[in-house]
C-alpha cells in the first residue's frame, strides 16, 4: 500500500505533491460528485484560532483548486460538528469558525450538515446505529481529518473522523458500547477513496485543546488504514496500540506492520515527533486551580463529547472562582465511574451518571444528556460555596 508523507512548505504544491506521490485522484471522473469530509469537531470561540483542532482552511482551499483543475464541479464538504444548544455550537458554527463557509462561498462549494441526515440504519452487535447517506452515496469520498492525539481512542485520523458521520444519537451510542470496535465497524462500512491528514500541526491532549505542535506534514493514500498508520507512527503510537486499527487488522487479516507499507517522500523516523494523547482534563483543572479534596476521576471511553465539552466549561469556571480552595471529601463522577465510599458530597454529571450510582445516598444529580454547563456550575457553587 502506497502513502506519501510530505513536508508542507507553503505555496510549493505540497499538497499536489502528496496527491502525485499515492496515485490519490486515480480514477476520479470531472462528473464526480466529489465529498469532503474535514475534522470539524466543534467551533470555538472568536478569540481562540482554530489550527490544529479541526483541518486547516489553508489545506482545504489547496485541495479544492486542485480539484477544480482536474475539472470537478460538483464539490461538498460536509461534517456532523458536537452540537450543544447551549453552548451555541453546531455544524454551522464550526464551518464558520474554520473557514470553510467562506472556501465554499468563493469557490462555489455546498456545505452538508450531517447531523441532519438523511440517514441509513446499520447494525452492530444488534445495535442500531444511523449514518449520513451523503458519504454513503458521494462518487469520490476525500477524508482529510488532523493529526490529533485523542485522549480516548489515543489518535484521531483518518477511520475515527467518520465518526462525524453519524447521527447525533448514534455518537451517544457508540460511547454506550466497545467505543473501538464500533469505529472499526464504521471504518469498513464508508467507503472512502482517499485519505488526507492534515499534519501541518499535531495536536497533544487531543481532540479539542490548543495544545498544538508544528509539524509541517501531509500524509495521504487510498487506503485509510495505511495513512492512519503512519499518522499514529508519525506521533509516535505504534499502530499496534490503537484498538480500532487492530480490530480492523483481525477482522480482513491483514498487518500493521509499517513495513510493508511503501511510504513516499520523507521517512517515518525523520518527521515523527512524540506526542503525549494521555490527559485526565479534570485531574489537571483541579492541579492548574491549586484545588484540594475534590476527586474526580478520568471517565473513559464512555464519556461523550457532549458531556466532555459541557462539564469542562462548567468546572473550568468553578474551579477558576475557588482556585487555591481545600473542600473535604467531594467527588465528582462522570460516565460510568462509581462513586467512592468515604465521599461526603457526590456530584453526577450527566445521564449515564446517574443510572451509573442509583444508590449514592445525597448525591447531586445533574441529569442532562449531555449535562448542562449552567447546571454542573450551579450545583457545584449552591452546596460547596
Ligand atoms: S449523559 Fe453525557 S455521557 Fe451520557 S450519553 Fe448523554 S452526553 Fe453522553
Amino acid at each position: 500500500m502506497i502513502v506519501s508523507l510530505v513536508r508542507y512548505n507553503p505555496n510549493s504544491g505540497s499538497l499536489k505533491k502528496a496527491l502525485d506521490l499515492c496515485e490519490g485522484l486515480a480514477g476520479l471522473k470531472n462528473s464526480d460528485s466529489v465529498l469532503i469530509k474535514p475534522n470539524l469537531v466543534i467551533s470555538g470561540p472568536p478569540s481562540q484560532k482554530p489550527t490544529g483542532m479541526v483541518t486547516s482552511a489553508t489545506l482545504m482551499e489547496e485541495l479544492i483548486l486542485i480539484l477544480k483543475e482536474n475539472g470537478v464541479s460538483d464539490i461538498s464538504i460536509g461534517d456532523g460538528s458536537i452540537q450543544v444548544k447551549e453552548l451555541g455550537t453546531s455544524t454551522d458554527t464550526a464551518m464558520d469558525w474554520s473557514g470553510m463557509s467562506r472556501l465554499a462561498a468563493k469557490y462555489d462549494v455546498k456545505t452538508i450538515d450531517f447531523n441532519r441526515g438523511p440517514f441509513k440504519e446499520f447494525k452492530v452487535d444488534g445495535v442500531k446505529i444511523r449514518v449520513t447517506r451523503a458519504p454513503l452515496e458521494a462518487d469520490f469520498l476525500i477524508n482529510f481529518p488532523v493529526l490529533k492525539t485523542h485522549a480516548q481512542t489515543r489518535v484521531t485520523l483518518g477511520i475515527k473522523n467518520l465518526k462525524g458521520c453519524l447521527s447525533p444519537g448514534s455518537k451517544k451510542t457508540f460511547h454506550k458500547q466497545d467505543l473501538e470496535k464500533f469505529i472499526a465497524f464504521l471504518g469498513q462500512q464508508i467507503k472512502v477513496d482517499l485519505t488526507i491528514i492534515d499534519g501541518l500541526y499535531g495536536l497533544q491532549k487531543g481532540p479539542m485543546g490548543k495544545d498544538i505542535h508544528p509539524m509541517d506534514l501531509i500524509i495521504a493514500g487510498r487506503d485509510m488504514v495505511s495513512v492512519d498508520m503512519v499518522g499514529s507512527a508519525v506521533i509516535g503510537i505504534d499502530p499496534y496500540e490503537v484498538n480500532y486499527l487492530r480490530y480492523i487488522a483481525n477482522s480482513q487479516g491483514r498487518s500493521l506492520d509499517l513495513s510493508r507499507l511503501d511510504v513516499r517522500g520523507e521517512r517515518i523516523e525523520d518527521v515523527a515527533k512524540k506526542l503525549i494523547w494521555e490527559y485526565p482534563w479534570c485531574e489537571e483543572l483541579l492541579e492548574k486551580y491549586r484545588i484540594r479534596g475534590i476527586a474526580c476521576e478520568d471517565p473513559g471511553n464512555h464519556f461523550c463529547s457532549g458531556c466532555t465539552v459541557t462539564a469542562f466549561a462548567g468546572l473550568n469556571r468553578f474551579f477558576r472562582e475557588n482556585q487555591g480552595r481545600c473542600f473535604k471529601d467531594v467527588e465528582i463522577c462522570m460516565g460510568r465511574n462509581e462513586a467512592h465510599e468515604g465521599s461526603e458530597k457526590v456530584f453526577l454529571v450527566g445521564k449515564c451518571s446517574v443510572n451509573a450510582n442509583p444508590e449514592v445516598d445525597g448525591a447531586i444529580a445533574i441529569k442532562g444528556c449531555p449535562a448542562s454547563t449552567k447546571e454542573v456550575y450551579e450545583e457545584l457553587s449552591n452546596y460547596l460555596t
